[in-house]
């Protein structure tokens, strides 16, 4: 990926911070988004300290105007954009039956609201570095979930984000394919990351429970994914990927 520039969102902890790190290390300049920036500094000092080159994007892609600065900055800073990986997320678990509806807010806001200002203000760089550039192909990565093609009591709205995804997902790659920006759901099954430290306390034990004896995915597995996905040749299109650990139903 040498010579070329991703953006992570997420890039925090979890799959963010794992898929900056491999993306770096495959050569890639990466701007690592999020809004915790002493995390994001941590990362930015490790990618450096390997020879890699890492900028920090502190941001909140729910808000639609720092979303666009996030995408701008990374262009103006590093010169490109070849790789964007739309990751950041939040799971908020709980029967839809008198549910906190702030939950539900800001699942919408950021799994779907988000992750659209991000590939909206993304595309225009991404169509002219599939024409212009080391690779002549570009990548948007979306992370979805296992929710994103099935859906289980408990988990309705994240469902309906993650399907949601999987849908703009197909639809865009449609529309953008022929013009070699790649565009890819990945749907990860349960990994150690963390995700369910956001679940109300009552709904974290019912839902650790669940996959108590799994050896669950770790961060990496992921990111290892998402590295495979966008280094493939310009002819190869992985457009989904569904991962889940061993032992899960
Ligand atoms: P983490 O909670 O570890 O990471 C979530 C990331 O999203 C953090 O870096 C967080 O950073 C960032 N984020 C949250 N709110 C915002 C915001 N408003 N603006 C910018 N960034 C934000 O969880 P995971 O790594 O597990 O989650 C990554 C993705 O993977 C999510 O989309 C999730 O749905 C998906 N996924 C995870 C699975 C799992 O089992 N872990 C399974 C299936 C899918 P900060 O707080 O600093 O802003």
């Amino acid at each position: 990926m040498t010579g070329t520039v991703a953006f992570v969102t997420g890039a925090s902890s979890g799959i963010g911070a794992a898929t900056g790190r491999e993306l770096a290390r495959r050569g890639a300049a990466v701007a690592l988004v999020a809004r915790r920036k002493d995390r994001l500094e941590q990362l930015a000092a490790e990618i450096q300290g390997e020879g890699g080159r890492a900028l920090v994007v502190g941001t909140d892609i729910t808000d639609q105007r720092q979303a666009i600065d996030a995408v701008e900055r990374t262009v103006a800073e590093l010169g490109r954009l070849d790789t964007v990986v739309n990751n950041a997320g939040v799971m908020l678990l709980g029967p839809i039956v008198d549910a906190p509806t702030a939950e539900w807010d800001r699942m919408v806001a950021l799994n779907l609201q988000g992750l659209l200002y991000v590939a909206h203000a993304a595309l225009p760089h991404l169509l002219t570095a599939a024409d212009s550039g080391p690779r002549n192909v570009a990548d948007l990565v979306n992370i979805s979930s296992v929710a994103g093609r099935r859906a289980t009591p408990n988990s309705g709205v994240y469902n309906l984000t993650k399907f949601g995804v999987n849908a703009f997902t197909e639809s865009l790659r449609q529309e953008v394919t022929e013009r070699r920006v790649r565009v890819s759901v990945v749907e990860p099954g349960a990994v150690v990351t963390e995700l369910a430290d956001h679940l109300r306390e009552e709904i974290r034990e019912t839902a650790m429970r669940v996959f108590a004896d799994v050896e669950k995915l770790q961060a990496d597995d992921i990111a290892d994914a998402i590295a495979y996905i966008v280094t493939r040749p310009r002819r190869v299109a992985v457009n989904e990927m569904l991962i889940r650990p061993t032992e899960q139903v």
